[in-house]
């Protein structure tokens, strides 16, 4: 059984795993990720690699999954968000210092690709994924295949417009998907919410220590799960959206399957009862045709070095 081995680098930790064929993760270790520092996370990913692959030599090739964007022969770091890299040639540099070939993806592909070989996805040919943290990933798969389009940009699904001149996006468009349906738009609700409607926040209010701009996303999934009605409206409001972003989806794609993954999907059916309420009414036109079902994810946090591990085999 060939084993590869899988790293995910985010904004806080740089995390790898020795992955078999059949997804167990066989051996992994972390570290923290010096995010202002280029050369330094370089490092950092090589490290964790070296660490690796003295424990397996056995191991073939390493894939990586960074929260960037991947230029399209999958070689250079073209722009992360949360680290410092600008055009950094990251897949010659981790193979020139380990000595084995290296494949390079985004980090919601990675994550997808995982769900789609072992996890929720695994029956399926096609299948559409959001992943919703602080901001949203997206990830297409067609014919078994990840759809990296001719840019290599493809399924940034948080940036498909939800609401016309709607609140500024940090990519310079406005009403993105991403400013109603991200962990960051389910704490401008439930803050929003909380100012609004004091009464009907009263344990999110005493959660946050009285004060609601300290509301944060985990005290909303706390209170929404008590019975707080601003917090639950705020899941209703996400839920709403990502309901609304899957029937457009589904209306282009056609997929066997949707998958929801990420922090969010801790709130169960407060997040996928709105969203599945809202899916169905939008294509309640489409009764005559059958429509994808909707998924919580099912890797966690293992789902970034696992998927990534993958790509690797696949080279
Ligand atoms: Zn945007």
């Amino acid at each position: 059984m060939t084993l590869t081995i899988g790293i995910d680098v985010g904004g806080t930790k740089v995390a790898g795993g020795v992955v078999d064929e059949l997804g167990n993760v066989l051996a992994s270790n972390r570290r923290p990720t010096p995010a202002d520092d280029p050369a330094g996370t370089r490092d950092t990913i090589v490290e964790v690699a070296a660490e690796l692959v003295e424990q397996y030599p056995q191991a073939t090739a390493i894939g990586i999954g960074a929260a960037a964007w991947i230029d399209a022969t999958g070689s250079t770091v073209l722009f992360a968000p949360n680290l410092a890299w600008r055009d950094e040639p990251l897949r010659d540099y981790v193979s020139k210092a380990t000595g084995l070939p290296v494949v390079l993806d985004n980090d919601a592909n990675v994550a997808a690709w995982a769900e789609f070989r072992f996890g929720v996805g695994k029956q399926a040919e096609s299948m559409v994924m959001i992943t919703v943290g602080t901001g949203i990933g997206g990830a297409i798969v067609v014919n078994g295949n990840l759809w990296r389009g001719a840019n290599g940009i493809a399924a940034e699904l948080g940036h498909i417009q939800s609401v016309p001149d709607g609140h500024p996006c940090g990519c310079g468009r406005l009403g993105c998907l991403e400013q109603y349906a991200s962990g960051n738009a389910l704490v401008r609700f439930g803050r929003a919410g909380a100012r609004q409607e004091p009464e009907r926040a009263g344990k999110l209010l005493e959660l946050a220590g009285g004060d609601a701009l300290a509301i944060t996303g985990r005290q909303i999934t706390e209170a929404a799960r008590s019975g707080d009605g601003v917090a639950m409206d705020a899941f209703a409001q996400v839920g709403y959206w990502l309901g609304v972003a899957l029937a457009d989806l589904a209306q282009s794609l056609d997929p066997q399957i949707m998958v929801i993954g990420g922090g969010v999907i801790d709130a169960g059916p407060l997040l996928m009862g709105p969203l599945e309420r809202t899916y169905r009414d939008q294509l309640a036109n489409r009764d005559r045709f059958p429509v994808a079902e909707i998924h919580a994810a099912r890797m966690g946090n293992a789902a970034g070095v696992v998927g990534a591990a993958d790509l690797a085999r696949r080279g």
